[in-house]
């Protein structure tokens, strides 16, 4: 993968590897299992020291946790890209005013 990775194309990378006979159980199931790996990771403060030794770190867990998600929303054909801005809108009026922002998106 290269620079400029987005949410569309993680999705799109997905759903072409990974097939399974009932997915939604498996997916969701797995993305359980790989929050609690993310929680012992965080809990051991297991950092990477470079890309080539990341096991059990949680630059992996949340790269895992990430595929899951991704996985799940390719499932249920949700486009994140576009939910994205959606679901800000509201956290925006619930937890804060557009003046709180510190990220101006462009
Ligand atoms: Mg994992």
């Amino acid at each position: 993968m290269s620079k400029g990775v987005t949410v569309q194309y993680l999705q799109k990378y997905i759903r072409a590897k990974d097939y399974h006979e009932d997915p939604g159980r498996e997916f969701f199931l797995k993305l359980t299992e790989e929050v609690g790996e993310l929680g012992r990771a965080i809990r051991k403060n297991a950092r990477a020291e470079d890309l080539e030794h990341i096991k059990g770190t949680i630059e992996e867990e949340l790269w895992d946790v990430m595929y899951y998600t991704l996985a799940l929303a390719n499932l249920y054909d949700v486009d994140l890209e576009k939910v994205i801005p959606a679901k800000e809108a509201i956290n925006a009026e619930k937890y804060y005013t557009p003046e709180e922002l510190r990220y101006k998106p462009e």
